[in-house]
């Protein structure tokens, strides 16, 4: 992002616009305007080696949104175990527990949220929304991502009013006119239409840290 210094300097962006790398696909709208995260493709192989070392086993059974990991003792020694069918890659583990190993070179492809509770001045929370999905993994420059981040940052340079926050400025115009000035394709796979959450989600009283 080394790419964006000018914009750091010269501050002429219509308000602040927090960027941030380290989110997962939960997409829970946590901590930026735009998002750019790992989109991984398979469940965490586990190193049971350093689990016992290096986990809270709870915590990172809480951690998980639609409840696939268990305890279990793995050659006699207490680690942990993934429901591979429920599991939906989200990466969500990995942050309180390095052992559950799911960052894949090969497999795991980025990409990029917009919007989210953390991104408005005066509407309602509201969750991130995924405006693209598959870039390639292009270590060290990452020069896909880059393109698209500033374009989304050059139209919402152009078009937002003074001091409209980002999703301020997509509540105004519009998720299609938002595809449609940062010429992003929009594919069926941008709807959300997942109704499995009644089943699914993890519905425990723990409370996550
Ligand atoms: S749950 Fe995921 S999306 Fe939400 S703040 Fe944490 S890392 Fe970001
Ligand atoms: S936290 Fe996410 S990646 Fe980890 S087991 Fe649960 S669904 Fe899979």
């Amino acid at each position: 992002m080394d790419e964006l210094h000018d914009e750091f300097i010269t501050e002429n962006m219509p308000n602040r616009v927090h960027m941030s790398t380290s989110c997962c696909q939960i997409n829970c709208g946590g901590q930026a305007d735009i998002a750019i995260n790992i989109q991984h493709t398979k469940p965490p192989k586990i190193n049971h080696d350093l689990v016992a070392n290096v986990c809270e086993r709870p915590t990172v059974v809480a951690r998980c949104p639609v409840a696939a990991i268990r305890p279990a003792l793995i050659n006699g020694k207490p680690s942990l175990e993934v429901d591979e069918k429920k599991c939906i890659c989200c990466g969500a583990c990995f942050p309180p527990c390095p052992p559950m190993q799911i960052n894949d070179p090969e497999n795991s492809k980025l990409a990029i949220w917009v919007g989210g509770k953390n991104s408005n001045a005066r509407s309602k929370p509201t969750f991130h929304k995924l405006v693209a999905a598959g870039i390639p993994n292009n270590p060290p420059r990452w020069p896909e991502v880059a393109t698209i981040i500033k374009k989304i940052l050059h139209v919402y340079k152009e078009d937002a009013r003074d001091w409209e926050r980002l999703s301020d400025w997509v509540d105004r115009i519009g998720w299609p006119r938002f595809f449609e000035l940062t010429e992003l394709p929009f594919t069926k796979y941008h709807i959300d239409n997942w109704h499995g959450a009644r089943r699914s989600l993890n519905a425990s009283t723990h409370i996550r840290f």
